[in-house]
């Protein structure tokens, strides 16, 4: 896989950030938002940007998006860091990493079905989800079989400064329960995978859509765990339709064309807060990279916005 600049060896990097699009589908006009502001923020203070294919929850995967996500961001000028780190290929270090926990007592076999749980969980859950309420935790009842891994939160808060949204706090008793390292259908979850690979590269700070800021004081806990650092986090507010969903590909959101040169950077960037010249927007990339190094400022990046008249534009082109 192409790259365009070494990973820097010898000198500490002060700051080392990322982008972990998951091939589900083509980049569109929300994961180019957070492509735009963490590479932005990764430049602008002479840092490093890692890339990352979050590719192990393979019922998700779309075939050809990962080639597809990177011809896109190489089309739009975008220069990543190193090699392309691609999680599908790093099962065995999953596996070893909850192997260590089990060992530790830190994670525990559940055999609850979806069901089961819903019909216990106290209605406190973030992300409309469901707080596990802990019915494996002291062993699996009876004759049940284990379907996935969990791994045992605190019961007290745990605490972070966003640079976007100011302090915030979860309980993960309390707002998660005990979560899910390994599926019941054998995938690594996410929260795992994302904790091992951000120690693994040595990313210290995140930069990532605000839908997964109730995911990060889950993050956090297993890197203590782990004894990994912590990164400093920046959640950029999401790109939602008018009628107020998540661009994705449930809601059939639209592939970014390189073809329109800097246009679509132009209307990223000015949804994060940064009015973009005309001259710039309709300008050489080069020039786009440039003025918007200079100009960014994560001060200046909203925490929430209303539903993008230009990407439900995008939405309503697409075939039905
Ligand atoms: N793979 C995740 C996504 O595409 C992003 C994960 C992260 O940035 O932590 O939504």
């Amino acid at each position: 896989m192409r790259f365009s600049r070494p990973v820097t060896h010898g000198d500490p990097v002060h700051y080392r950030g990322r982008f972990a699009p998951s091939p589900t589908g083509p980049l569109h006009f929300g994961s180019l938002v957070a492509a735009v502001g963490s590479y932005l923020d990764a430049r602008a203070n002479g840092g490093e940007w890692l890339l990352r294919i979050e590719d192990i929850d393979q019922p998700r995967t779309v075939a050809g998006a990962t080639d597809a996500i990177l011809r896109t961001l190489e089309g739009f000028g975008f220069e990543w860091d190193g090699p392309v780190l691609v999680q599908s290929q790093r099962l065995a270090v999953y596996r070893a990493v909850l192997l260590d926990r089990q060992a530790h007592g830190d994670v525990y076999p559940c055999a609850c079905s979806r069901r089961e749980i819903a019909a216990l969980s106290p209605p406190t859950a973030v992300d409309g989800g469901l707080v596990y309420p802990g019915t494996c935790r002291a062993g699996l009842p009876g004759a049940s079989v284990a379907r996935a891994w969990r791994m045992r939160v605190p019961d007290g808060e745990i605490g972070f400064q966003d640079r976007v949204h100011g302090l915030v706090r979860q309980n993960l008793a309390r707002e998660v329960g005990d979560f899910i390292l390994l599926r019941a259908d054998g995938q690594f979850a996410y929260q795992l995978a994302v904790v091992v690979d951000d120690g693994a590269q040595g990313v210290n700070a995140v930069v990532r859509g605000a839908d997964l800021i109730d995911s990060t004081a889950r993050q956090i806990w297993l890197q203590q765990r782990l004894g990994l650092p912590t990164p400093s986090y920046a959640h950029l507010p999401v790109v939602t339709t008018a009628s107020g969903e998540k661009l994705s590909k449930q809601t059939r959101a639209r592939a970014v064309d390189p073809a329109a040169g800097s246009v679509p950077l132009a209307a990223a960037l000015e949804f994060l807060g940064h009015p973009v010249p005309p001259e710039i927007a309709r300008g050489p990339l080069a020039n786009f990279w440039g003025w918007a190094t200079a100009a960014w400022s994560m001060a200046r990046v909203p925490a929430r916005r209303g539903a993008c008249p230009r990407a439900d534009a995008a939405n309503q082109r697409l075939p039905p």
